[in-house]
């Protein structure tokens, strides 16, 4: 008799610092669940191939990290609705030969920030720095949690603009408004300042000026660990709280194995069991 074991992954390039197979073997011992979950190099001109040939070794599903996530929803017979205004998709899961998208890093930062952090978005003015993958998909998530606002902000205006626009008509049916623009036109001061550039991985400098965080302020940053510590030192520097996006990892990843297994894990033991790990390893 053969033993078959159900094959996850996360894509991605880089992706050897992933800590995701971490959390999802984690996920699978406290859920009583059998499964292996593996991180897959892919070559920056090789996303579709590594797909069909994980599915053709009997893949059930992956994650697609950096800079695959448009890729991935691009290459799927059928989009969630999030992935459809995102334009980019985190989880795909494979069904009888067919690739479902779906994006759950928006719903993983929401409940980090509303649950974990126990920061309520409702009614906040909100600033979302970048219109990249990341931003892209937690813009409509971010709409649903109804803030009084949210303001676009990226190096590439017509970018912002374009995610805007896409994100127009959730925003009227939230009654939340929505602006965009370049990071240089920037005005105004916000409760709730995120992050969603890559620009301190090219040793950039924070984006955008202090004044942009009212008093007692969050600033959260998509990244994690060393990445985010220039980000994070800047907002407790101007008097704001500082988080960093290793909650989000693990709700996104949360949510995905639901999506898969049909199970919701424990995903605030998790992160705990994480921070300490992370911690120990320091
Ligand atoms: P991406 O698609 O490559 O987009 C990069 C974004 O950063 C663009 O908006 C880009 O602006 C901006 N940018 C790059 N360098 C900049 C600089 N020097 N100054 C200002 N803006 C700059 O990348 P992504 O997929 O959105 O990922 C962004 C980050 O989020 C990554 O570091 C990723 O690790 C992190 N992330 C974390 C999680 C989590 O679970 N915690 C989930 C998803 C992503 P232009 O458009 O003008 O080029």
């Amino acid at each position: 008799m053969t033993m078959s074991i159900d094959l996850y992954c996360v894509l991605g390039n880089p992706v050897e610092h992933s800590r995701s197979p971490w959390i999802h073997a984690r996920f699978a011992e406290l859920t009583g669940q059998t499964l292996h979950y593996g991180k897959r190099l892919v070559a920056l001109d090789g996303f579709v191939p590594a797909v069909r040939a994980f599915m053709a070794e009997g893949g059930r599903g992956c994650n697609v990290t950096v800079p695959f996530k448009f890729q991935a929803a691009a290459l799927a017979g059928h989009c969630s609705d999030r992935v459809a205004l995102a334009q980019a998709a985190n989880t795909l899961t494979f069904r009888d030969g067919a690739i479902l998208a779906d994006n759950t890093d928006g719903v993983g930062l929401v409940n980090d920030i509303q649950r974990n952090a126990g920061f309520d978005l409702s009614g906040r003015h909100l600033l979302l720095l970048g219109a990249g993958g990341a931003a892209a998909g937690v813009l409509g998530p971010l709409l649903l949690a109804r803030p009084a606002s949210i303001t676009v902000a990226n190096r590439s205006e017509p970018k912002a603009a374009a995610l805007a626009a896409r994100h127009a008509a959730l925003a009227a049916a939230q009654e939340t408004e929505l602006f965009c623009c370049g990071l240089s036109e920037l005005a105004g001061s916000f409760d709730v300042v995120i992050n969603a550039t890559a620009s301190s991985l090219g040793g950039g400098a924070i984006p955008v000026a202090g004044s942009t965080l009212k008093p007692a302020a969050l600033a959260y940053d998509l990244m994690y660990g060393s990445a985010a510590q220039g980000f994070m030192r800047w907002a407790v520097e101007q008097g704001a709280s500082a988080r960093d996006g290793l909650g989000m990892l693990v709700e996104q990843a949360a949510e995905a194995f639901l999506l898969w297994r049909g199970v919701r894990p424990p995903a605030q033991q998790v992160l705990s069991e994480l921070h300490a790990v992370l911690r120990g390893a320091a």
